[in-house]
């Protein structure tokens, strides 16, 4: 099988304007002494990365509004054929954003919010106003014409507030909304204690299967939950329905769970092929060999396609075709990153044999 990158965020900028209790990149507003990719370096990547597969580019960062060349790398990319999406945390649109955004092409936008509220929203996020920020922002996307996602992540900080911040970002008139369970990376580490469990976690992607169903309008996906392919098959068996995923048209959404090294990897600001933002370890570094051949020679990404290596549970589980689980949260939890997702509280039917459980 032939495995070729269709979705794949470009950090830009290690500089934000925020500080939030879950950032992987520990972003700050000074690039201390360790400068980003310069105009020339991102517009090299951008070209090699559209000669190979032509993926979709999210611009992330960091906060990418604070590159003073933002638009002319997103013109740069557009005009080439690049199907691009910037990801903001809202604070710093302006008109005159919103205008180069259309100006460049950009197809959408990549919003965070991660309450309902502008006190659950700001104690995640480090920083009063950035609620008002993102709302404001939304209004201004709105007024222009611009498409957003609203991405929102989760800890047992606001899990209580899901179903009220989903409400929001259709209110506010998003095209989509991905829920998201932090994954314990960057600064994320220190969030341990701070995660959701597994129990809840459970109960939180049956909450979404049974409010996906409904949903008519907002494209919605729990990212980053693999097994929620597991938790869909399941229920939807069990309800006697044939579910559909509804998806971009401009992207290719995962058919599958996790999908790292197969159609998605990330780029970090430093030059560094990871196959997830929240994956910390890079196959190869774009300062030395070029993306075509760290995608398709390096050992990282030729383990990460090859379900057959997943040890523990995964290792042994009928959902693994579909699911995979999350090799990052395996990472950063067990240390290896084809072992067992330790969010998934399922025993597969295999394991349960050989431990004698029912
Ligand atoms: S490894 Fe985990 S965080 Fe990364 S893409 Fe897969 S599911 Fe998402
Ligand atoms: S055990 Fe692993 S492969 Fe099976 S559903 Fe859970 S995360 Fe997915």
């Amino acid at each position: 099988m032939e495995f070729k990158p269709k979705w794949i965020a470009l950090e830009v900028t290690r500089r934000c304007n925020l500080n939030c209790i879950h950032c992987r990149s520990h972003s700050e507003m000074s690039t201390n002494g360790h400068p980003d990719l310069s105009t020339k370096e991102v517009l090299r990547i951008i070209d090699e990365l559209i000669d190979y597969s032509n993926p979709v580019i999210v611009l992330s960062g960091g906060e990418p509004l604070l590159r003073d060349d933002i638009f002319e790398i997103a013109g740069y990319a557009t005009q080439k054929g690049a199907r691009l999406s910037i990801a903001t945390n809202g604070t710093l649109v302006t008109d005159e954003v919103c205008k180069n955004i259309k100006k460049t092409g950009v197809k959408i936008i990549s919003l965070s919010l991660d309450g309902s509220t502008a006190d659950i929203h700001d104690n995640f996020r480090n920083q009063k106003g950035a609620f008002e920020g993102v709302v404001n922002a939304t209004r201004l996307f709105r007024e222009h014409g611009i498409e957003f996602i609203i991405n929102s992540s989760f800890t047992k900080r606001n899990q209580h507030d899901i179903p009220k911040v989903y409400r929001l970002a259709k209110e506010l008139g998003a095209t989509a909304w991905y829920m998201f369970m932090v994954v314990p990376t960057g600064r994320g580490e220190d969030l341990l204690r701070e995660l959701i469990s597994k129990e809840d976690y459970e109960d939180i992607l049956g909450w979404h299967y049974q409010m996906e169903k409904e949903e008519r309008d907002l494209l919605v996906r729990p990212a980053c939950a693999a097994h929620y392919y597991r938790v869909v098959l399941q229920k939807s068996k069990e309800e006697g329905l044939k579910f559909e995923r509804r998806s971009f048209k401009f992207s290719t959404g995962g058919a599958k769970g996790c999908v790292v090294g197969q159609i998605i990897s990330f780029i970090d600001v430093d030059g560094n092929v990871l196959p997830c933002s929240y994956f910390p370890k890079a196959a190869g570094n774009l300062k030395e060999r070029s993306f075509k051949d760290i995608w398709e020679n390096s050992e990282l990404f030729q383990e990460l396609r090859d379900p057959k290596k997943h040890r523990g549970k995964c290792g042994s589980c009928e959902y693994n075709n579909i699911c995979g689980g999350c090799r990052a949260r395996a990472y950063s939890i067990n240390g290896d990153y084809l072992d067992e997702d330790p969010f998934c509280n399922y025993v597969p039917l295999k394991y349960r044999r050989t431990l004698h459980v029912s």
